[in-house]
């Protein structure tokens, strides 16, 4: 069993992915081909941004928007303390400061109460200028962009969204990737929306912004690519990572459908016996991952070595805390303790999940994780 079935998928779209793969590399046009502009605007299309800006990787796409930004030394910028690093980790080579804040402990998103907390001790001290926040889709679920806008309005944030797990999802029925004052997303091949090596994509609907960030896109190009105007990025989506994504974009609703099917089927079985996944009434989650919460660390490591000898594969979605880590050491922490960060990190494990996980699979996973707690 795959823990996130690529293979299936690639075969369901075979003759498609090949064919668009194949245009590719006979037109020759492999640097910001027809097939990437064409990636561009079908992806505006289904996120409703008017700009999308193809990237190198997901990572890049969020250094492109804090360089666009000019976000840098002396700048505060608040972020979830549970996320990949790569949410602030370009802020941080641009010389801000992560400040991190705890998590609800129901959507596992950025706690807005946290968020004003930090951005009041950070005001208090007086060192950093309180910047931006960035905001995370984490493992599909849209965060609370409502609670996060207000607050930022009020003390003059920039909102980022980053929806590196969180393309096909959806709040109040507007697709993550349109949220905040702009957005990131990732094509790692795991994601929602995965390309077969490294890909990214900025969402704006600001024609200045969109500008600059393909200017930026291109080392800083001017009107043509030997007029430098400012220190930029080769940070370019491939063609070819464009080519593949078409015919995936294409079922991508399709494959969220029966994602929220699989997701009610495990939920079904779970609930009462772990904490299952909350999505708020009004959301759509990707479900990038599937996580339980189990009583604890050892439930979970014996849940995890019970999949392992059934050759079932389970990851944890992450287990350290953005303030835990080696890099952050010593990062400011106001008086935040963290609490449903770390009883996150330590009770969480992620199941085996995608659109192509048959039905006998789904029940061989239920009946291995219940057979744990039956005993
Ligand atoms: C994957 C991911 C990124 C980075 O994307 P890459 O394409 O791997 O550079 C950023 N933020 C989050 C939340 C992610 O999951």
């Amino acid at each position: 069993m795959e823990f996130i079935d690529l293979k299936a998928q690639y075969a369901a779209l075979k003759d498609e992915i090949d064919l668009s793969i194949r245009g590719v590399i006979e037109s020759t046009h492999f640097i910001l081909g027809e097939e990437e502009q064409k990636f561009e605007e079908k992806l505006a299309e289904y996120v409703g941004v008017k700009h999308v800006i193809g990237c190198s990787n997901g990572t890049d796409a969020l250094q492109l928007i804090y360089m666009a930004n000019q976000i840098g030394e002396g700048d505060a910028v608040f972020c979830p303390d549970m996320t990949f690093v790569a949410s602030i980790e370009p802020a941080c080579m641009l010389g801000a400061t992560p400040i991190f804040c705890d998590i609800d402990s129901k959507t596992y998103n950025i706690d807005p109460e946290s968020l004003e907390r930090q951005i009041k001790a950070v005001i208090k001290e007086g060192k950093l200028r309180a910047r931006a926040v960035v905001a995370v889709d984490f493992i599909g679920n849209p965060a609370d962009y409502e609670a996060v806008e207000k607050i930022a309005r009020q003390y003059d944030l920039l909102v980022i969204e980053d929806a590196a797990q969180g393309i096909g999802a959806s709040s109040n029925g507007i697709k993550c990737g349109a949220f905040g004052d702009i957005a990131a997303t990732s094509f790692f091949p795991s994601k929602p929306l995965g390309c077969y090596g490294d890909g990214g994509a900025v969402f704006t609907n600001d024609d200045e912004m969109d500008k600059l960030l393909r200017s930026l896109r291109v080392h800083g190009k001017g009107k043509s690519k030997y007029d430098n105007q400012r220190i930029g990025m080769n940070a370019r989506l491939d063609t070819i990572q464009a080519a593949i994504m078409l015919p995936k974009l294409k079922v991508l609703d399709k494959e969220i459908e029966i994602r929220q099917q699989i997701a009610e089927r495990y939920n079904k079985a779970f609930a009462g016996k772990f904490q299952i996944p909350y999505v708020k009434d009004n959301m759509i989650s990707a479900y990038a991952q599937y996580a339980l919460l189990a009583a604890d660390m050892e439930q979970r490591e014996h849940i995890m070595s019970k999949l392992a000898e059934q050759k079932i594969p389970s990851l944890v979605y992450y287990p350290v805390p953005m303030h835990k880590m080696k890099v952050f050491e010593g990062c400011f922490m106001g008086d935040e303790t963290f609490e449903n960060t770390i009883a996150y990190a330590d009770r969480t494990f992620s199941l085996p999940f995608s659109a192509y996980l048959e039905e006998k699979d789904q029940e061989r996973v239920i009946e291995t994780v219940l057979d744990v707690v039956r005993n």
